[in-house]
């Protein structure tokens, strides 16, 4: 008899109640007592979800008011001292104070959650960091799961994980030297579960699947032979990424289960079968708890029967990670093509797959032959389906020469061709995309989605949108002028909307940060572009100036990076569908006349594998769709990339290959010591370093942004630097947006007469 149970469930609602409360209760339309009510409502709703569907161990601790580390946080008693709070006594209001900032202190730093597109709030460390007690929301949601007569299993983030996912805020000082002083605070958390009467406890460690230091990796097994004595039995949770190469020391460990994703690295499974310990569990996460499509059950059934023909009772079963990464439930969706519907699975259908295995395992497959057969159908009328094929994109594909994925000629020979073309003034000024969406444009394309506003009216209300944006880049005298993605809700969602292949969810919504959500698309078939999808608004844009305006797409990668991608093909053969279909779009900007084009990827280096040695695969595919999008255009036509984070080091021979013309890259964060990165590297192509924060409404001087041209002079040859914003200015207000630009474009002013001091270039 395999205990079932799950690592964690969404908790924003399937209608995203908690967004609701939450942003009523942050707006003062509501008090705490209400959000309280709502979270305890949703707890409640989701343990009888699970528990309903046949899970034996509710996992409690998975809910939290806005991130599951900042929950550890505050449970730790850990809030960063600058705040100034009672660690013991932290209220929900200071809770959202750490997340959100208050008007002394900035916000705690948030960042990706592993290869996810979950948003943490980032632990900060120094030397002084001490931990005791903290919020007691835990253990009071463990009594309303046990006044539900349900069996609780806490969830908490382990302390290796919870540190190494932290950071210090002090030079000459490693976080791992807290460790002594947190296992004590773990202790008595998990003494007083104990004390409540819980059985197990799991310990989320997925930084076990990355490549850890060995100081880090040896912290493990001690920090474990504590905690293991605090009372409850210690279920170990790794997901995400392989931990083979850990197998024989977890074994060996002083924990009482192990977690193990079988679904992302189903090859680790036999080895931890092997000698596994008569005294332990092992849980295998058999249910992708990362992607929507509904698991080949026979193939499930069989990799558990093989682990419990030797591990019998000690078997557990469970969907491979958290379910927080897939939308909650697909009955939802009523205007889903029925075919495609037929392929997918949210959480609540993921764990009714998961009952269908238990019963499999503990009856005989006898009991599930009907389950079985329907889905073995199911997966076939899917692998046959001609919704998924179009036999012109395969032989495209196959057609595709080495050619196709290189530019005519060198960047040498192409850029003096470019600036003949565009004849662009030295220190260009260009934005990154996007201007300010404000609401009369949002009301127009929300009219437009509901059928109240017709093709021509909506057309109408865009090109206005788009003059306006045009006009004030003339006034401003910019160089490089965009459109302003009046037109576009999401970058992804504008494209998706307009390939074959993509389908659309209505409540398909997954957490992204906080209470922000986002809906994914689902890439089901082969992807193609039936026809341009934003010639039309550039070329309008071209219209109304004399200046260059730069063309605007999403590039391949973060099509597929914030999509749901198939399963039934690897990710690679996927990205260079979407590939093709940009480098359509692409030719018929330029057969438009357009000069320029700017190709976003600001998800490329998200989809780095958590393990160094995956990753040189990874970045030769990527940099393989990238190339295939854009290497179709003639040399004097330039393409432009734009990323948007920091984290570049590891990354500069791929982001090279790219060979985009320009780069534009969020640096002003940084003060630019990203671009140091660039120079020492000896990055060949031109790079326009953000000299304005787009995530704040300050407006930078003129002299501030001066400073940090001077700074990115020193760093690379001013003859090819950009100047531009970190971002797209969507979230921003037009006001203070036009203040930055102004001051942005004196200060390259300044810059070119400081270089050519007869003031010819001015
Ligand atoms: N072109 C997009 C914009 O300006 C880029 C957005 C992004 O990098 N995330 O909004
Ligand atoms: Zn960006």
């Amino acid at each position: 008899m395999a205990v079932t149970h799950s690592l964690g469930f969404p908790r924003i609602g399937a209608g995203r109640e908690l967004k609701r409360a939450v942003e009523a209760c942050w707006a003062g339309r509501t008090g705490p007592a209400e959000l309280a009510q709502t979270g305890r409502e949703l707890r409640e709703r989701h343990w009888m979800i699970q528990s309903g569907s046949g899970i034996d161990l509710v996992p409690v601790g998975d809910f939290a008011w806005y991130d599951q580390m900042l929950n550890m946080t505050a449970l730790l008693g850990a809030a960063p001292r600058r705040f100034g709070f009672q660690a013991d006594a932290l209220s929900l209001d200071q809770y959202f104070q750490l997340a959100r900032g208050n008007a002394e202190q900035p916000a705690m730093e948030m960042t990706k959650w592993f290869d996810t597109n979950y948003h943490y709030i980032v632990p900060e460390f120094d030397r002084e960091t001490g931990f005791g007690p903290g919020t007691e929301w835990l253990f009071d949601e463990v009594e309303e799961a046990k006044a539900l007569r349900l069996n609780p299993k806490p969830v908490l983030i382990g302390p290796l994980t919870y540190l190494h996912l932290g950071k210090e805020r002090q030079a000459g000082f490693s976080r791992l030297e807290l460790l002594p002083r947190l296992l004590p605070a773990y202790a008595a958390i998990l003494r007083r579960l104990h004390a409540s009467g819980v059985h197990w406890v799991q310990m989320d460690e997925p930084i076990l699947g990355m490549d850890l230091p060995p100081e880090w990796l040896e912290a493990f097994a001690p920090a474990y032979a504590a905690l293991a004595e605090a009372g409850p039995k210690l279920l170990l949770a790794t997901y995400f990424a392989s931990v083979a190469e850990h197998a024989v020391w977890l074994k060996s460990s002083a924990v009482a289960g192990l977690h193990i994703d079988a679904v992302r690295a189903p090859e680790q499974v036999a080895g931890f079968v092997k000698d596994f310990p008569a005294d332990k569990v092992l849980s295998l996460g058999l249910i992708d708890g990362r992607n929507v499509w509904r698991t080949d059950l026979r193939r499930a059934l069989e990799q558990a029967e093989s682990a419990g023909a030797v591990l019998g009772e000690r078997l557990w079963l469970a969907p491979s990670c958290s379910l927080l990464h897939v939308p909650q439930d697909l009955s939802l969706e009523t205007s889903l093509n029925p075919e495609i519907k037929d392929w997918l699975a949210f959480a609540v259908q993921k764990l009714e797959e998961l009952a269908v295995i238990d019963k499999g395992l503990r009856l005989g497959r006898q009991a599930v032959a009907a389950e079985l057969a329907e889905r073995d159908r199911l997966l076939q009328t899917r692998a046959q389906s001609p919704l998924i094929r179009d036999p012109g994109v395969k032989r495209r594909l196959e057609g595709l020469s080495d050619a196709d994925f290189r530019r005519h000629s060198p960047f040498a020979e192409r850029s003096p061709l470019q600036r003949e073309r565009l004849r662009l003034p030295p220190f260009p000024t260009t934005t990154i995309g996007s201007f300010p969406q404000t609401p009369k444009i949002r009301a127009a394309r929300a009219a437009h989605r509901r059928g109240e506003l017709n093709g021509d009216a909506y057309r109408d209300a865009m090109q206005a949108a788009i003059r306006e944006a045009v006009n004030r880049q003339e006034s401003l005298g910019l160089d490089l002028l965009v459109h302003g993605e009046a037109e576009r809700n999401d970058m992804v969602e504008y494209f998706g909307e307009r390939l074959a292949g993509y389908a659309f969810t209505k409540h398909g919504w997954v957490q992204s940060y906080g209470s922000r959500c986002v809906k994914p698309p689902i890439i089901y078939g082969d992807v193609a572009r039936p026809e341009p999808m934003t010639v039309e608004w550039i070329g309008y844009a071209q219209s109304l100036t004399k200046k260059p305006v730069k063309g605007m797409l999403t590039g391949p990668v973060t099509m597929l990076q914030w999509s749901f991608a198939r399963d039934d093909q690897p990710r690679a053969v996927t990205a260079l569908q979407i590939a093709l279909a940009i480098r359509d779009e692409v030719a018929d900007l330029e057969a438009a006349g357009v000069a320029a084009i700017q190709i976003d990827e600001p998800a490329f280096r998200e989809g780095l594998p958590l393990k160094a040695a995956d990753r040189a695969d990874y970045l030769d595919w990527a940099v393989k769709a990238f190339r295939l999008a854009s290497c179709g255009v003639a040399d004097d036509t330039q393409i432009h990339t734009h990323m948007c984070y920091s984290e570049f080091g590891d990354i500069l021979p791929a982001i090279a290959e790219l060979d985009a013309d320009v780069i534009t890259i969020e640096t002003c964060r940084s003060a630019m010591d990203l671009l140091e990165a660039f120079g020492a590297f000896g990055y060949p192509n031109d790079i326009g370093p953000g000299v304005y924060d787009i995530h704040s409404p300050r407006v930078p001087a003129g002299a501030e942004i001066r400073a940090l041209l001077e700074k990115a002079a020193a760093a690379v040859d001013p003859e090819r630097l950009w100047v531009n914003p970190d971002c797209g200015l969507k979230t921003r207000q037009w006001p203070e947006a036009e203040q930055a630009l102004a001051n942005m474009v004196e200060a390259a002013r300044a810059m070119r007469r400081a270089e050519s001091p007869a003031g010819s270039a001015a």
